[in-house]
């Protein structure tokens, strides 16, 4: 069997920052509007730290304004929503991103709640979230615009943050959508079922060849730090990549894969928020 197709997150994410670049080029030149992207860290966790970092030098690059702030482990809530409202109140934000997790002592929902959802750049408030599942998305992380009508799509993890959404994403699209959980008996039967199958579990390795339906579009959402055969740390996905490559149809790897294309849709959906707070006629990304 001839191996499956690398989805190259890479190139798909450095051709989308191009084209959020030439588009906010083309907005500053004509209107002279620069989106602004602000995101706010609490604590000093390297991975959100490293993310967080991304995004912002993303944005720069892209020619796009960016207000990074960095509070300590032990912000108190009020504070956190306090300068969440200062930022919705700042007509240089277009965009705002709360790095989760947040620390124990704060409460994640409320942070989000205040966050106003023309500026929610993750798509997690509320009201995005509900129009996301009414079909009528505002902001929403990008997925891919392929021709998925009366596809079986099966999703494992239903958290807030990836499993959920995805599976509204993939519902709009015509597909018939499972997910499976923690909870859920026998996985492998059912994730064997799908043409299109993403893995958000946060669980190395999880997914083996068993799982996976010969010639399906595998999606990778899993970072998960394993310490390699030769003793160093590495980033490994949800999917045992090597066995699941020899099965899949398309398969996306990690690192390489979702991890650039999300830090992408962030500069898309800060100039997309950018041009309808405004009223502007939004650029095709
Ligand atoms: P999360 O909040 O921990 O949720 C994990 C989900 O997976 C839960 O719904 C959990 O089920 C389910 N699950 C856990 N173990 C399972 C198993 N053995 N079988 C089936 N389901 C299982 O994690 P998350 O925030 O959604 O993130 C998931 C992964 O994506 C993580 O590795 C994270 O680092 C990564 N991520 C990547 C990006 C990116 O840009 N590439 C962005 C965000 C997150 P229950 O609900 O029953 O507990």
């Amino acid at each position: 069997m001839k191996g499956a197709v690398i989805i190259d997150g890479r190139a798909l994410a450095a051709a989308l920052r191009q084209r959020v670049a030439a588009a906010a080029a083309r907005l500053k030149e004509g209107a002279g509007i620069v989106p602004g992207l602000a995101t706010i860290l609490v604590g000093d966790d390297p991975a959100s730290l490293s993310y967080v970092r991304s995004k912002a030098c993303a944005a720069v690059e892209a020619g796009l304004a960016c207000f990074e702030q960095h509070l300590p482990a032990d912000t108190a809530e009020p504070a956190l929503v306090a300068e969440v409202r200062r930022l919705v109140a700042d007509e240089r934000v277009d965009a705002i991103l709360v790095q989760l997790p947040l620390p124990p002592q704060i409460d994640a929902d409320r942070v989000i709640a205040a966050i106003d959802p023309a500026k929610d750049v993750d798509g997690f408030h509320p009201l995005n979230v509900g129009r996301l599942w009414r079909g009528r998305p505002g902001l929403v992380p990008c997925t891919v615009r392929a021709d998925l009508a009366g596809a079986e799509a099966v999703v494992i993890g239903r958290s807030n943050i990836v499993g959920k959404p995805a599976a509204a994403l993939l519902l709009a699209a015509g597909c018939t959508v499972t997910l499976v959980h923690s909870q859920s008996r026998d996985k492998a039967a059912i994730c064997r079922r799908a043409d299109i199958l993403v893995a958000a579990a946060g669980r190395a390795r999880l997914v083996t060849q068993e799982w996976i339906k010969p010639g399906a579009i595998v999606i990778d959402v899993g970072i998960n730090p394993v310490i390699g055969m030769d003793g160093k740390r590495h980033i490994v996905g949800d999917v045992d990549y090597a066995a699941a490559r020899a099965v899949a149809g398309a398969i996306t790897p990690v690192p390489g894969g979702v991890g650039p294309m999300t830090i992408a849709c962030v500069l898309g959906n800060t100039l997309l928020a950018a041009c309808r707070r405004r009223g502007i006629a939004e650029p095709a990304l």
